[in-house]
């Protein structure tokens, strides 16, 4: 969609940028009364039933297995309830009002908000069955009000003088939002409301500070040449950012490239960092993940030989680990290394990639201790969040926080 993209942007040279972006143009119908450009966000996955309720009344359209069935306007709550693999709607008092539906949608007038339980949201609402007896949702609402609920949980509470780094988070994030709406045509939602994309808590997460920065950034994305970049961000580098292609299995970006940055996140709590396992706790977090990805379990044994790392990328991230024990050997490549080594006595992936691993032996030789020193949190792919907060500080741009960790970008205001 991106190669085809650049072709519409140089056949027709004289349309505006908002104009020619394609995931833009295409979102100029459905959803009447919704203000464009709008994201569609999955928000609930595998819940049984939620309450929806607004201040007056809003909008239910349904729709069974041919077309939409029924469109009217309710002024107290409805409940959707998952129900073999359709949905059902009920009244708040359980009266089941109608039955087998394929999809469920509530719309709010205009300016109001939608209550989902206990939690509040702008936009729309869509429900769709899943096969296992629940259902998933969907928040679609204009772009602007979704980064307003992404800032806070993305780059936590910030203060004043942080204010140019919550700014290029809005910018990053926007670009990101805008990059996922022509990604997956035949899926229901363009991303999902966790780590996986982006954190979203509807207007939970909304506070003045973001939602100023969002206000001061409004439209505006970062793009290389004539398309939208990958806007990849991570908490802290500690010390430089990578090149995409040495993290993942993905091609080369001339954007993402390593840049140096220890003055800016060194004040980062996870600038350096310490994890000691035993060995038997390391070896099992090894089994468990190979285990979890259908892989041989039979090298892992009881005792750790030798743990030897490889190259590494240009910003120190270790891109293989070799562990060879007392029945055999694995090896391990960039980011799933995090995910199998974990941390210590809690759950989770393992800070980085960029750490030296230290074996302490008894007397005897025999591996007693697993200790890893390491640097920075995150994949050190495109902005470093605590730099960026630490470029703010010294009085850098958000310009200048966003091209400094995306090289040669430009930002563009598509509205
Ligand atoms: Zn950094």
């Amino acid at each position: 969609m991106r190669r085809l993209l650049t072709a519409v942007v140089l056949s027709t040279l004289l349309l505006s940028l908002s104009c020619s972006y394609m995931g833009y143009a295409l979102r100029q119908q459905g959803y009447d009364g919704l203000k464009r450009p709008w994201i569609r966000v999955r928000v609930l996955q595998g819940d049984v039933d939620v309450t929806i309720s607004a201040k007056g009344s809003f909008m239910v359209r349904t729709w069974d297995t041919n077309d939409e069935k029924s469109a009217y306007y309710s002024a107290t709550p409805v409940v959707v309830k998952a129900a073999s693999g359709w949905l059902n709607l009920l009244d708040q008092k359980g009266n089941l009002l109608e039955q087998r539906l394929r999809k469920v949608t509530i719309i709010a007038g205009p300016q109001k908000k939608l209550r989902l339980n206990d939690r509040m949201f702008h936009g729309i609402f869509e429900f769709h069955p899943l096969k296992s007896d629940s259902f998933y949702s969907v928040n679609v609402l204009n772009i602007e009000d979704y980064l307003r609920g992404v800032l806070q949980p993305e780059i936590g509470n910030r203060t004043e003088d942080e204010f140019e780094a919550v700014k290029a988070q809005a910018v990053a994030a926007r670009t990101y939002a805008f990059i996922t709406t022509d990604k997956y045509p035949d899926r229901e939602y363009d991303l999902i409301n966790d780590i996986g994309d982006q954190v979203y808590t509807g207007i939970a997460g909304e506070q003045d500070i973001t939602n100023r920065a969002a206000k001061a950034t409004r439209g505006e994305v970062l793009m290389y040449e004539n398309d939208l970049i990958d806007a990849y961000y991570h908490s802290t580098c500690g010390g430089r950012t990578d090149n995409i292609e040495e993290v993942w299995d993905k091609g080369a970006r001339p954007y993402l490239v390593g840049v140096a940055d220890s003055d800016f996140c060194r004040w980062s709590k996870f600038f350096d960092w310490n994890e000691l396992y035993s060995t038997s706790e390391f070896l099992d977090h090894i089994r468990n993940y190979i285990r979890t990805a259908n892989g041989d379990i039979g090298k892992i044994g009881e005792r750790l030989i030798e743990a030897t790392t490889s190259d590494r990328t240009s910003g120190g991230r270790i891109k293989a680990i070799q562990l060879t024990t007392d029945r055999g050997s694995v090896v391990l490549h960039k980011d799933q290394i995090r995910w199998a080594l974990g941390r210590h006595d809690k759950p989770g992936i393992m800070p980085s990639t960029n750490f030296v691993i230290n074996l302490d032996r008894d007397d005897n030789g025999v591996v007693q201790q697993v200790h890893v020193i390491g640097y920075g949190y995150g994949h050190g792919v495109g902005m470093c969040q605590c730099g960026a907060i630490g470029m703010a500080r010294v009085g850098y741009t958000y310009q200048q926080i966003l091209t400094h960790y995306y090289t040669g970008a430009r930002i563009r205001k598509l509205y």
